[in-house]
């Protein structure tokens, strides 16, 4: 099929106009799942002081030698140190410390005895302690920095940034945090046939699906979505939808429907008045059409219609796309499994969705029912996407092929 583009040369066209986006500084209170534009670097140690991990007594270990429920050592209580408070004066041989848990450990004090190890009750502090076993040196105590030291790279540029990262910059003193830009997106689907899930479906009508999907694929992969409402087949609604997409000053456009060959002629038009679109037919299945440039400055997708090449042509163009501007690692996951069934191709390469299973050791795949591009219950029963190579006229059960991962289980 030479007249089609391979999925490879249309990449290399459109990543080359791609960037990352800038940065910027946000508080930690916006940061999940927000991009680190640098690295993290601790200033501080966590703890910053030597701190007692239990509720106890502060004790000098040499002190404790020999003791043992039957032949408890008593000392003297002269200090008593809550949290939060930076403890005064140091403790000397026959004495205790009562220290809470995280509370700063005083001089003097090498260890910690739990106050289950000794007669001491915090209701009625008395003025000496039971003590009922040795405890080593370090016993129950934290030292500085244990967790963390100052100048300890905590998480690199390109993180996504998880609930325990963002914890973790709170603990080192950051209330800020320098962060890429997201792509921001604009969204709309264009079909006279399209109704929204809550309207009454009237004969020749259906649901516009690619608005959600395509909104929960861009966000998952580092974007903010504005959406646009449902744009009908005629000139002046996709020259004025266009229109609304740039006044949101977008990083990129999308649009689904109206790019197959003999559809809405005046789409091109109007893409040719606006900007600078080509339309490609990709050796790619689903998803031959698409079109694809620039509006204004902003890059520009027109995907196909039907909702399973928008998921397939979202997946192998518009993932890269934004995550290369929103500053992540590529994510394309692969595992190589072993196709159970025969599966004829008409050479494009071909994007099967499977369902995965290890048995005997193998990962196997299964294709999940109808493989039509409008049936999109095939994605939602899809562990995968199975790679049919260009060229291929005929895959056969027992032979291998790359998938592509769309969840992670952890079994896989
Ligand atoms: P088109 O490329 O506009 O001819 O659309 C191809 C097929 O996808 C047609 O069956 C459309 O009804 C369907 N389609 C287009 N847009 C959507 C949408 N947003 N949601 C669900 N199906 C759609
Ligand atoms: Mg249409």
């Amino acid at each position: 099929m030479p007249d089609l583009l391979s999925v490879d040369k249309a990449m290399d066209h459109i990543m080359a106009g791609i960037h990352q986006l800038g940065a910027e500084q946000i508080t930690l209170h916006v940061a999940f799942n927000r991009v680190l534009a640098q690295a993290v670097i601790s200033a501080e140690n966590v703890p910053p002081f030597a701190t007692s991990a239990m509720d106890g007594f502060g004790v000098i270990a040499a002190d404790l030698v020999g003791a043992s429920p039957q032949t408890p050592l008593e000392v003297a209580v002269t200090m008593d140190v809550p949290a939060g408070v930076a403890p005064e004066g140091t403790l000397k041989a026959g004495q205790a410390a009562r220290i809470m848990t995280g509370a700063p450990i005083p001089d003097g004090v090498d260890a910690v005895i739990p106050i289950e190890d000794t007669d001491g009750d915090w209701t009625q502090p008395a003025p000496t302690v039971k003590l009922f076993n040795a405890v080593p040196a370090g016993a129950n105590i934290r030292p500085i920095g244990e967790n963390i030291t100052a100048g300890q790279t905590l998480l690199q540029a390109g993180t996504m940034l998880k609930p325990q990262d963002v914890g973790v910059i709170a603990s080192v003193g950051q209330a800020t945090v320098d962060v890429v830009r997201q792509p921001h997106v604009v969204i709309f689907s264009t079909g006279d046939e399209l109704l929204l899930p809550d309207e009454p479906l009237t004969p020749g009508r259906i649901r516009d699906v690619n608005i959600y999907t395509l909104q929960g694929l861009a966000e998952a992969h580092g974007a903010r979505v504005t959406t646009l409402p449902i744009v009908r087949d005629t000139p002046d609604a996709v020259r004025a939808a266009f229109r609304q997409a740039i006044t949101h000053q977008p990083d990129v456009i999308i649009s689904s429907g109206g790019v197959s060959v003999g559809a809405a002629d005046f789409v091109r038009d109007i893409l040719a008045e606006l900007g600078q679109v080509n339309f490609w037919r990709i050796n790619l299945r689903p998803g031959k059409p698409l079109a694809y440039g620039y509006i204004e400055g902003v890059p520009f997708f027109g995907l196909p219609g039907n909702p399973v090449s928008v998921m397939v042509t979202f997946d192998v163009f518009l993932r890269p796309v934004l995550r290369k501007m929103a500053g992540l690692p590529e994510d394309g996951l692969f595992k190589q499994a072993v196709l159970q069934k025969n599966l004829n191709s008409d050479g494009r390469r071909t994007y099967v969705r499977v369902k995965l299973e290890w048995r005997e050791g193998q990962l196997t795949a299964v294709p999940t029912g109808t493989q039509s591009s409008g049936a999109l219950m095939s994605m939602v029963l899809a562990d995968g996407l199975l790679v049919l190579p260009e060229g291929t006229k005929m895959a056969k059960a027992g032979e291998t092929y790359p998938v592509r991962l769309l969840r992670q289980p952890i079994s896989i």
